[in-house]
């Protein structure tokens, strides 16, 4: 097979199907392509028991169309994976996105032909070629399966929550292991908890988490966001994480202890990432993390019945919110359950997966009959290596990332001409409410794409752009305390051999939107447009 269209999506995600409904607006001939069978891609992999989106359902969606807005009816505060997965699938349909597609088709490989000026990609099944290639391969979706010996003789089922089979697994009255106590872990534990016949939990890092608080959305909840959607999405443009909140204003040092307390109590009662709003400075002061942070162990301690599993369960060793922070459901209180107890492999590391279970250094055994890794992803770089994209002179984006994933805006990559990254590393992206990001991203490069067709222009990123905006996204974190989590995978420090650079564009949602707005006005200079005839002549 070798058609052109003009530009090829990978991925058909929250990005992937934006982007063909905006790049196809444009009047391009447009072709998505797609490994799974069916749209969806975080939401179609991560089917694991409690799989729910963190983000409120209210915003946690497109706002492209006011139409959607108002026909599409969420039934709870966070939308569940079915619910989103269904939402996903009605926009496909609502936008006659599916046309545009070939799904079951995995790209394997893809390459710059410089003397064609065109990307060639290379799939299991067949060849696409084209001028522009956007990658919407999401943060998240490379899976990191820890390389623990003997996983192979495992007698019984195993399964990253990641890659979860769509016909489920029955875990009722089952030895079920979960290796890890990041938001997957901690969304799926009290789920597995519920009909496992005994869970234990393999931690080696214990996680603050917020209660979610969910609950269905009442139809005056429902009807109230519907009217507010103009306002709802102006709040999120301006914010810093792209979340829909007023930032308190309130310094909780000054308060005195009850009064702190009680905005403590206020804040966790309301629940889920609302918690960080009504804390100002907790990711830039570290006394007022501190105070959130004594508070969070304070509540585990009060819900843990035993007090030695309390405090293996209260994080020590990184402030609040400096690794993504989990919201849960009843997560710290099923540990009070008979069937569930909690392994500290920090203190006696898994040494060997055994046919029958885990073994852990000090020898003690755990027999299992499902071991389930919530073990989190190869982030933001790794969704993009797993390409194979070769650039200009034919050199790979992983050769261009050897010393760590640097981009320009998280939007392009020098030499890799004509290539266009949605949420790619260096971009806000994971810091922030995706679908917020991804709107941006896509509109961003929708604009530029169109700028290149009417102007017969392609665009790569300059080095000196990369490099400032590489200098500019170190800077930006170490402007907040999260850097301070230093074994988090926002760094790259969960895949042994990453190198180690932040990876996400920590400076806020609004000032990123701006620098962007600014790159465009100004013709794009850090993509240095350049006439493709005299290229072709020279
Ligand atoms: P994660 O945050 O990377 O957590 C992985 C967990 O596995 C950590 O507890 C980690 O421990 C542990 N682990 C990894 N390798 C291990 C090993 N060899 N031995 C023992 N423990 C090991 O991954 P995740 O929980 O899948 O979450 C990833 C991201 O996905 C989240 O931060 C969030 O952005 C997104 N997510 C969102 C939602 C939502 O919206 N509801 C839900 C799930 C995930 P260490 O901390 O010691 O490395």
């Amino acid at each position: 097979m070798d058609t052109a269209p003009d530009v090829v999506v990978i991925g058909a995600g929250f990005a992937g199907l934006y982007a063909v409904h905006r790049l196809r607006g444009l009047g391009l001939r447009v072709q998505g392509l797609e490994a799974a069978d069916g749209v969806g891609g975080t939401w179609h992999h991560n089917r694991y028991p409690g799989a729910r989106c963190d983000s409120e359902s209210y915003y946690y969606c497109y706002s492209f169309s006011p139409e959607l807005e108002q026909e599409w009816h969420w039934s709870e505060r966070y939308p569940g994976q079915t619910e989103i997965l269904s939402y996903l699938d009605h926009v496909a349909d609502r936008f006659d996105l599916r046309r545009d597609f070939s799904f079951s088709t995995r790209v394997v490989a893809a390459h710059r032909d410089e003397d064609a000026d065109r990307w060639v990609v290379e799939t299991d099944r067949g060849r696409w070629t084209c001028r522009w290639l956007v990658t919407a391969v999401g943060c998240l979706s490379s899976a990191n399966v820890p390389d623990i010996p003997g996983l192979e003789s495992f007698a019984g089922r195993w399964h990253h929550t990641g890659q979860w089979p769509h016909e489920g697994v029955d875990v009722a009255g089952r030895r079920v292991g979960v290796v890890g106590t990041g938001s997957t872990g901690i969304q799926a534990i009290p789920v597995l908890a519920e009909s496992a016949g005994h869970l234990t939990v393999f931690q080696r890092t214990a996680n603050f988490s917020i209660p979610a608080r969910n609950a269905p959305l009442t139809s005056e909840e429902a009807a109230g966001y519907k009217a507010d959607y103009t306002a709802i999405r102006e709040l999120q443009q301006g914010s810093t994480n792209g979340h829909p909140f007023v930032v308190s204003d309130v310094d909780v040092l000054a308060l005195p202890d009850g009064e702190r307390r009680d905005l403590f109590e206020r804040a966790w009662d309301r629940g889920g990432l609302r918690f960080r709003a009504a804390v100002r400075d907790v990711l830039t002061d570290t006394e007022v993390n501190d105070a959130a942070s004594d508070f969070i162990r304070t509540k585990i301690h009060e819900t843990v019945h035993d007090a030695a599993v309390a405090e293996a369960l209260s994080p020590r060793d990184h402030p609040f919110a400096t690794k993504r922070p989990p919201i849960d459901t009843d997560y710290f209180a099923t540990y009070n359950r008979p069937n569930v107890s909690l392994v500290d492999v920090r203190a006696d590391p898994i040494a060997e997966i055994t046919p029958d279970g885990v073994r852990l250094a000090s020898g003690a055994r755990h027999p299992l009959d499902v071991l389930v890794f919530a073990t989190g992803f190869d982030a933001l770089s790794g969704p993009l290596l797993r390409l194979g994209l070769r650039g200009s002179d034919g050199r790979s984006l992983a050769d261009a990332w050897a010393e760590g994933a640097t981009t320009y805006l998280g939007l392009g990559v020098a030499g890799f001409p004509n290539l266009f990254t949605i949420t790619g590393p260096g971009s806000p992206s994971v810091l922030t409410n995706m679908p917020t990001s991804i709107e941006q991203h896509v509109d961003w490069i929708a604009d530029l794409l169109a700028h290149l067709r009417d102007h017969d222009l392609d665009a790569e990123p300059t080095r000196e752009a990369q490099a400032r905006w590489a200098e500019h996204v170190r800077e930006a974190a170490d402007a907040t305390l999260l850097p301070r989590a230093s074994s988090s995978w926002y760094l790259g420090a969960n895949v042994p051999g990453k190198p180690r650079v932040f990876l996400p564009y920590a400076g806020g949602f609004a000032r990123y939107r701006e620098i962007c707005d600014a790159e465009a006005a100004a013709g794009y200079p850090g993509f240095a447009p350049r006439s493709r005839r005299r290229r072709a002549s020279a």
